[in-house]
């Protein structure tokens, strides 16, 4: 039996995890002065109320190492095909008030990765958690950074850990630095929201007499969105960034050169389309969304190209002008899990010969030993509101796709004001600890209700039913709070 304290491979330890990163702060700036109503484009120009700055990294790393997301694997990365990368950017209300939005081609962060990138922009550029909101691609072609997994679930040699952790620092400097160099950057700016539409994602959830397997589903629910925030200079007249979104798993490929997958030709594409434009792809609710189909370069470029236009779409469109102020929330929804199989069960599974299986049973049994079996996972939720006009909300871990149906619907009602704001959802925000089953998929079970649970550290049994209702409340609390501190 394998004995390995997550605190030193770097992860989390039981102890720290509830005791550290108080939480459920938000912004404390007050109403704007510049409260309107609707207003034709270009009256927002001349009161510049935005400030937008923006920097980029490439974040290959320079040497071959495990690859992200796949348990198959059996060898390190063998070049690449398209570089990686890590991508800021920041914003500026006329109150001051700032908020930053980091994308990287990445299979996930864990929460303590993220602590400490947080602790570090606050300390050096004065940054507050609810400020930062940082987003991983979710690439399956990109370099694995979480050691405990290399350690504990594919005991890969010591120098392959080595290199998961040096990654990550590595990262980690390069993103508090890229956070610095946006700061730097920020210049009167305007924003507007437009979206498109893109087929690539289906379903991956389908009966069968089995129950749910992955495979291709028509029949799903999906997200089709491609919703876009456009930066522009303040005149106007030259576009200085596009964040766009889609709600799809980045798993086109499962070769062994490193690579964006779809997301990464989808910015690739966008770029060569608007030149000296900055690209950033922050991904929605696609843990139960496939590329379809897969498995070949052409198709991720193809899956890229179709995003790509999605974007291309929306800018066809009449764009709706977002103003401020910016209201920002962070907080933890606590989210309730099922309890362990008994004794005699796990000591079954135990010797299951799905070492994956036999390892998870093994380390629910030696929690029951020592008392540590956890019982709710603290889930980090994060509201950015950009006045009446959009209102973005960042979910942690694998979200599936209900979650961003079912809260478009439910934030975009209309206000006193005017019409209800742009609504986006985006998921694999800030930690990426599992999945997060809405509590249709929960019932209907299956991979991203239960099986998951065999291949991440956190979250050893499935949510209960209460997952989906916690969130949305909690979701609905934080953004009432970003009205209240307005006085609305
Ligand atoms: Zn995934």
């Amino acid at each position: 039996m394998y004995r390995l304290s997550r605190r030193a491979l770097g992860g989390r330890s039981d102890g720290s995890r509830w005791g550290t990163f108080s939480l459920e702060v938000m912004a404390t700036v007050l109403a704007s002065s510049i409260m309107m109503g609707p207003v034709p484009a270009g009256a927002a120009q001349a009161q510049g109320t935005w400030k937008a700055g923006l920097a980029t990294v490439v974040t290959t790393p320079e040497y071959s190492m495990w690859m992200a997301g796949y348990a198959a694997r059996n060898k390190p990365s063998e070049g690449k095909v398209q570089d990686l990368h890590a991508k800021a950017l920041a914003l500026e209300d006329a109150q001051g008030t700032r908020f930053v939005i980091v994308t990287v081609d990445l299979i996930g962060f864990s929460r303590d990765w993220r602590d400490a990138v947080v602790k570090e922009v606050g300390s050096r550029y004065g940054l507050r958690p609810e400020a930062l909101l940082l987003n991983a691609s979710h690439t399956h072609s990109g370099p694995e950074i979480r050691a405990w997994r290399a350690t504990q679930l594919w005991d890969l040699p010591p120098e392959q850990i080595e290199l998961c952790k040096k990654y990550a620092d590595t990262l980690q400097g390069k993103i508090v630095e890229l956070v610095g160099r946006a700061l730097q950057d920020l210049s009167p700016a305007q924003l507007s929201y437009v979206h498109g539409r893109a087929g690539a994602a289906m379903n991956r959830r389908s009966p069968s007499a089995q129950g749910y397997t992955i495979f291709s589903n028509a029949d799903g629910p999906v997200d089709h969105d491609v919703p876009v925030l456009v930066v522009n200079t303040l005149e106007g007249k030259k576009m200085r960034a596009l964040l766009f979104g889609y709600a799809c798993h980045n798993t086109t490929l499962d070769f062994y050169q490193f690579c964006g997958d779809y997301a990464g030709y989808a910015q690739e594409y966008v770029e060569e389309t608007h030149p000296g434009t900055v690209a950033l792809f922050m991904i929605g609710c696609g843990g139960d969304q496939n590329p379809t189909p897969r498995r070949t370069l052409e198709w991720a470029k193809q899956h890229g190209r179709a995003v790509a236009n999605g974007v291309e779409q929306g800018l066809a469109t009449k764009p709706r002008l977002v103003r401020g102020p910016l209201k920002l929330a962070l907080g933890e929804a606590t989210l309730e899990l099922s309890a362990p199989p008994s004794v005699e069960e796990l000591k079954k599974e135990a010797t299951s010969t799905n070492k994956y299986q036999s390892k998870h049973a093994e380390e629910l049994l030696r929690n029951l030993e020592t008392g540590q079996t956890r019982s709710t996972y603290p889930y980090l939720v994060q509201v950015a509101r950009f006045g009446d006009d959009l209102t973005m909300v960042g979910l942690a871990g694998e979200v599936v796709v209900d979650y961003s149906l079912r809260l478009k619907k439910e934030l975009a009602a209309p206000t006193s004001s005017g019409p209800g704001p742009a609504i986006w959802v985006a998921g694999y925000c800030n930690e990426v600890f599992g999945y997060v089953p809405s509590q249709r998929v929960l019932q209907e079970g299956g991979y991203e209700a239960r099986e998951s649970v065999l291949y991440y550290d956190v979250t050893k049994t499935p949510f209960a039913p209460s997952v989906e209702k916690l969130i949305v409340d909690k979701v609905h609390e934080l953004v009432q709070k970003t009205r209240t501190a307005t006085g609305q």
